[in-house]
Parts: C-alpha cells; sequence; structure tokens
C-alpha cells in the first residue's frame, strides 16, 4: 500500500516558485507519526517541489491553507481519477467541511491526531467515512514526528510543535476562525522529541543542522511559566533555536534572557502595524507600539534577532500613513519587514463574519478565495481609493527594501552583535538583510477582478479523460468564488464551524456533524 502525504502550496506572489525558507510544513511528518510502522510513506512539501504526477497512491492526505484550496481541489481529482482515495484537513476543511466534501473522498474536522489513527484502519476495512471529527487533543499521546521523511526536502530538519494553538483571538487570525484553545506538550516530552528526531536524522543531514531547532508553534509563549521551563530544558543541549510568539513575551527582559542563554537566536513577533487604530481594529490588544524600539534593541543585545510582517489595514489605514511608514520602521529599529501585505479576512474569522453581515458590501467585488492570501485587496478600502492604496504599496515596497534600507540595517544591527560575540545571529542577520527578497510577479494588478491568475491554476496535467463534463471540468478547474459583483459575501460562506470551545473542547456545531453521519473518536 502506498500513501502519500501533500501540503499544497501556491505561490502567493504568482510568479509560480518554490518558496524554501525556514518554515516548511510538518504536516507530513506528523500524519506519517500516527499510521502504522510498515507503511509505505511520502511526504511532499509543494513548497519545495512538484509532486510526482507519475506516482500511484492508494491512499492521498491533501492539506492546505484556505487560499490554495483550488490546487488542493485539483490535485485531488487527478488522483482519485486515478484510483485513490483522498483525504482533506487543514483549518479550511475543519470550519468548511460542507464546501470541501464534493472534492475530497473524506474530510478530517479538527486535529489529525484525533482523527487519523480511525480513518486509516477505517480505510484498510474498505469503511472510509465522509467525515472525521477528532476528539479533543491530548498533548501528551502526540508521537514523535517522522522528520526523517522530510530531510531531504527541507533545510533545517529539526523541527518540532511544543504547543497547539494559541490564547489570543486576533481578529483576522485562522485560529481564531477555528476556535481559540492553547494546549502544551510537557517540556519534557518536547525534549524527547528533539533527541529522538536527532537520532531518526544521523547521516541525512548535516550535523550542524541537527544543533538547530525550529519550533513550528503558532505561539510558543502562550504561557510564560512553560516556556521559561522549556528553555531550562533546552540549554544543555547546546542548540541554537528559534520560535513564533507574541510581543508580551519578547517585552519580558528576564524571560528574553533566559531564551537567549537556552540558545534562541532568532524570534518572529506578529507586530503587524504601526497605526494603533489598526492594532484595535485587528483586536491585537497585546501589541505596545510605544515600546517596540526598546524590546528590538534588548532582543539584539542578547543575541536575539527579531523579525516581524506588516498588514495594511484597508479600513484604517490611508496612503498618508503608508508613506511615513519607512520613518516607524527606522525609529522602531526594526528596519525591514519580513512581508508587507494587505489584511486579509479569512472566512472563518470574526473579522470576516463582521464585514460578510453588513449592510453595505465591504469586500472587492468577484474576490476568489484565492485572492484571501494578503497580496491582494480584499477588503474595500475605506479612507483611500484601490488604486491609490496599491500605489503607495507598491511605492513603500520599494523603499523598506532598498538597498539603503538593507545597509542601515546592517549599520545599527552589527556593532550591538559583533560587540557581543553573537556571531550566529550577526551572521542570519546578514543572511536575512542581503539575501533573496520574493516579489509580486511585476503584472499583478492586486485586485481581484483584473489580478493575473496564480501559474498554478493551470499546472495539474489534466487530460480530456479525467472529466466526464464540462460541468464536471469548471467545478474542479474554476477559482474559487467568495464575493459577487458587488463585493456582497455569498451565501456558502456564511456558515463555518467553529471547532473548538473553552480549552479546546469539541463544539458542539462540530460535534453535531457526528450526529450527521461523520465519525469521531
Ligand atoms: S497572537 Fe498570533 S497566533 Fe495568536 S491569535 Fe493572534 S495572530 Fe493568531
Amino acid at each position: 500500500m502506498k500513501v502519500g502525504i501533500i501540503a499544497i502550496h501556491v505561490d502567493c506572489f504568482r510568479r509560480g516558485d518554490h518558496h524554501r525558507g525556514i518554515m516548511q510544513p510538518q504536516i507530513g511528518p506528523l500524519i506519517a507519526s500516527l499510521l502504522p510502522s510498515g507503511v509505505d510513506v511520502e511526504i511532499i512539501n509543494d513548497t519545495w517541489r512538484d509532486p510526482d504526477w507519475s506516482r500511484d497512491y492508494d491512499l492521498l492526505f491533501i492539506s492546505s491553507l484556505h487560499p490554495d484550496f483550488d490546487r488542493a481541489r485539483q490535485v485531488s481529482h487527478y488522483w482519485r481519477q486515478r484510483g485513490a482515495k483522498t483525504v482533506y484537513g487543514g483549518t479550511f476543511a475543519s470550519t468548511y467541511p460542507h464546501l470541501c466534501r464534493p472534492f475530497f473522498d473524506s474530510i478530517v474536522v479538527g486535529d489529525a491526531e484525533g482523527s487519523v489513527p480511525l480513518l486509516f484502519e477505517d480505510f484498510c476495512h474498505g469503511r472510509l467515512e465522509p467525515i472525521y471529527v477528532s476528539g479533543a487533543y491530548n498533548p501528551e499521546s502526540t508521537p514523535t514526528p517522522r522528520v526523517e521523511l522530510l530531510a531531504e526536502q527541507i533545510r533545517f530538519p529539526l523541527c518540532l510543535e511544543a504547543t497547539r494553538g494559541c490564547p489570543f483571538s486576533c481578529d483576522f487570525c485562522a485560529l481564531t476562525a477555528a476556535g481559540t484553545r492553547f494546549h502544551m506538550r510537557s517540556p519534557e516530552t518536547v525534549i524527547r522529541d528533539v533527541k529522538r528526531m536527532r537520532e531518526q536524522l544521523k547521516g541525512l543531514a548535516p550535523a550542524p543542522m541537527l544543533q538547530i531547532l525550529t519550533f513550528s508553534d503558532n505561539n510558543l509563549g502562550g504561557n510564560l511559566v512553560y516556556l521559561n521551563r522549556l528553555c531550562e530544558l533546552l540549554t544543555p543541549l547546546n542548540l541554537r533555536w528559534g520560535a513564533a510568539l507574541t510581543f508580551n513575551v519578547v517585552a519580558n527582559r528576564e524571560l528574553v534572557k533566559k531564551m537567549a542563554q537556552s540558545g534562541c537566536r532568532l524570534l518572529f513577533v506578529g507586530l503587524e502595524t504601526f497605526n494603533p487604530e489598526a492594532l484595535k481594529d485587528m483586536g491585537k490588544f497585546q501589541n505596545v507600539i510605544e515600546k517596540t524600539r526598546g524590546v528590538i534593541d534588548h532582543c539584539l543585545e542578547q543575541g536575539i534577532l527579531i523579525e516581524s510582517g506588516l498588514m495594511i489595514n484597508p479600513v484604517t489605514d490611508d496612503a498618508r500613513y503608508l508613506r511615513r511608514i519607512p520613518d516607524y520602521l527606522h525609529e522602531s529599529h526594526l528596519f525591514m519587514p519580513n512581508f508587507l501585505c494587505f489584511e486579509a479576512p479569512i472566512p472563518g474569522t470574526p473579522c470576516f463574519d463582521r464585514l460578510a453581515s453588513s449592510e453595505q458590501p465591504t469586500l472587492m467585488p468577484n474576490a476568489m478565495l484565492r485572492d484571501f492570501n494578503g497580496y491582494s485587496l480584499v477588503i474595500r478600502p475605506q479612507r483611500e481609493s484601490a488604486e491609490n492604496l496599491i500605489n503607495a504599496y507598491e511605492w513603500l515596497r520599494g523603499e523598506i527594501y532598498s538597498t539603503s534600507a538593507r545597509l542601515r540595517k546592517l549599520a545599527h544591527d552589527m556593532p550591538v552583535l559583533l560587540s557581543n560575540k553573537r556571531w550566529a545571529t550577526a551572521f542570519v542577520d546578514a543572511m536575512h538583510a542581503f539575501g533573496p527578497r520574493l516579489s509580486p510577479h511585476p503584472d499583478r494588478t492586486h485586485i481581484p477582478e483584473t489580478d493575473i491568475p496564480p501559474p498554478e491554476a493551470t499546472q495539474v496535467p489534466f487530460t480530456n479523460a479525467d472529466f466526464d463534463s464540462e460541468e464536471q471540468r469548471r467545478a474542479i478547474l474554476d477559482p474559487c468564488p467568495v464575493t459577487d459583483a458587488a463585493g456582497r459575501v455569498l451565501p456558502a460562506w456564511r456558515s463555518s464551524i467553529k471547532v473548538f470551545e473553552h480549552k479546546g473542547v469539541i463544539s458542539r456545531a462540530a460535534r453535531s456533524l457526528v450526529a450527521m453521519g461523520a465519525t469521531t473518536s
């Protein structure tokens, strides 16, 4: 039996490029660890390489972000036509199972850990169910991910999840759409897994790579006591590690010192904006803009590089604000954000529901699900014309990634890092400042109605024999619409499911799927 696991990727810049950055999807090693040993498993991170279209699979697990759903259902159809059963999971599958169901043999609602073992057993007995709803997440029952299956595809294969979810409820976040919850695996279990993964990877990855650990958590700092203890246990391993966490964590000077002593060298923090009104609109109350510079400087002194992205909020931001951002970046000592995108109301989030329920159209006309990836203007701008906002966005991109901006960053960071003998951080900083910077395809308009399609939209090698009818071809190949010609949300998008209730209990709405014929474990 051959099992495939594909983490779907569509280049958000619409160049059709792979994204071979530090953070790579980790769903493959997790699902593989939930299958019985001895099963022939292949993991494909679409971010790294295209699937091999000549392969045969008996069972294919597919996961994707919301905007990559078009490719996910194309990939599913392609391999269903070739005899495979396909399973779709992830936040989109969990929150909109009714929209996903027609395109896959089975949908997983909730966590893989609480569904995949039963699903696989059912598949082996020829009784695969259309929907599986996971049981509550048990942090201690998660097996060590089989990272050795990805060793050839990613640069830093030592990658692990210590926590799941996030205690915050930012308005725009896909985690909030599925339901706020935060689970911690015991620090001892995490350390056990780090050691096991190093064993798995011996001989498969260069030894220096086994000294670098990336945490794939959405927010490693959701509980400060927990993070403190984790740092204590990480220290003797002499690793260099990085993670994503929230501003309140890096504002804690003692904890920053402890993280640095335990080997932390890189942190991604969601600063999002310099506009207090936008922060309030996003519900991101843990950020304090006035403290940003002091926090970034302190982290740098400790040898920790802070990375962050910026979002443009079309409701609160105007072109004047965008033109001031280079000064804010300079004053805050962030200098260069990792990305600059538009806030995209991911379907199912409070932000989306609020905009969708407005009497006036609040979104752009004829927006497709593929446009909800941060690089299309999906929310109708309130203080500026769409054209002005996009012109200002393009000007800003040019400014913040200019050679002079890169040099300014290094001129600030290097004296601090080198005088404190922070060699590893200095190296990462230089790579970050002068590494290749991905940018949108030059023909992009960033407006849904006129933008160019992603090249991946026509990349799956279908033949005419793959479709029974023109209707079926269109259902598989046409992009998935979210708004109508006036910018109103289509009715199908108004009924998402919140999967988790307080403390991660499976919600009544998700459990009611069971009453409708879904299976739970
Ligand atoms: S802090 Fe980050 S991970 Fe947590 S809800 Fe907000 S955006 Fe999502």
